[in-house]
């Protein structure tokens, strides 16, 4: 289908930058806002990925100057590991993501991935380095081949079929009248927000970053579903340097480390049976989840 329209792939190609920039980079995190405009230092290099190890040290944040977001955060997830944030609705968590990825500076503090403050490398290189499945997905108005490949545009079409199946949205991209070539978006087919999701999924799945940030991936998803591709998202996290965003905490139980967090703050940290020994905080949370997932079975 491509060939076709080789003479205008110019316009093509500017098209798709311009919907990518107001698309998935704004829009990727459900931001409330229009972000400041984060920009390129002059000097800025490609962020050099050698293991894929992530730092915040000692971060603070506010959007707005008069509400402190983040105060003094540190954490660090070493290559290859996976470091898991629970707490409530508001608490920061998704912010850590916002942060990650460069969608704002921060106010005090640093983030580093290999030892190198992302504010000092090119944002290309940052975001080519890092895979989100974000809460809420935006879709592009283009075929959903277009929207999982985009994940890496020159994979096969076998390596995006293969995505897709990973990600259990290939039967349902089978079944549709027009197949992979179905428009979708706000102004094509409108998929629901597991759907969407699963899109998301699969575009990451392709994409295979160095790092993986989940911010609630699977939270739109029926249960049966989430089980099913909650294997195959832990599977890609265990390889890679992680953050995981987790409403559920019965996907973090495996995570190197959980950072529960409270009003900005990290309240409580260390792995699920250590936490649950302390039996604070997040022995708390695990106790309600338990008792719901009971009352519901
Ligand atoms: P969580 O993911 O833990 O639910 P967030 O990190 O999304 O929490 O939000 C933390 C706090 O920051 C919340 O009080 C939220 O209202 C606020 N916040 C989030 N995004 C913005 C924004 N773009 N502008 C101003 N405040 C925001
Ligand atoms: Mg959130």
């Amino acid at each position: 289908l491509l060939q076709m329209f080789q003479p205008l792939s110019f316009l093509g190609v500017m098209y798709r930058q311009i919907k990518e920039s107001i698309t998935d980079v704004e829009r990727m995190f459900g931001l409330l806002g229009r972000p400041r405009e984060i920009e390129d230092k002059p000097d800025a290099r490609a962020l050099d990925v050698v293991a894929g190890e992530v730092r915040f040290d000692h971060v603070n944040f506010a959007y707005n100057a008069d509400r402190p977001i983040l105060r003094d955060v540190s954490f660090a997830i070493p290559a290859g590991n996976t470091v898991a944030a629970v707490g409530a609705s508001g608490a920061g968590k998704s912010t850590l993501a916002r942060l990650l990825f460069r969608f704002y500076d921060i106010q005090q503090g640093s983030i580093t991935i290999d030892g190198q403050d992302i504010r000092h490398v090119t944002q290309d290189s940052l975001r080519a380095a890092i895979g989100v499945v974000p809460q809420d997905t935006v879709l592009f108005n283009d075929s959903i081949y277009y929207n999982i490949a985009y994940g890496r545009p020159e994979a096969s079409r076998e390596e995006v079929i293969e995505a897709a199946r990973a990600a259990h949205i290939l039967a349902f991209i089978e079944s549709l009248p027009q197949g992979w070539d179905t428009v979708v978006g706000e102004r094509g087919l409108k998929l629901s927000g597991g759907e969407k999701q699963r899109v998301a999924i699969a575009r990451t799945l392709l994409k295979n970053p160095a790092i993986l940030i989940l911010d609630e991936a699977t939270s739109a998803l029926d249960t049966q579903t989430e089980k099913a591709i909650q294997g195959e998202l832990l599977e890609i996290a265990r390889s890679r340097t992680s953050l995981i965003i987790a409403h559920r905490l019965s996907t973090v139980v495996e995570a190197d480390e959980i950072l529960v967090m409270e009003g900005g703050r990290i309240v409580e940290r260390g792995r699920h049976p250590d936490l649950l020994v302390k039996n604070g905080v997040y022995a708390h949370m695990w106790a309600l989840q338990q008792q719901a997932e009971d009352e519901t079975a």
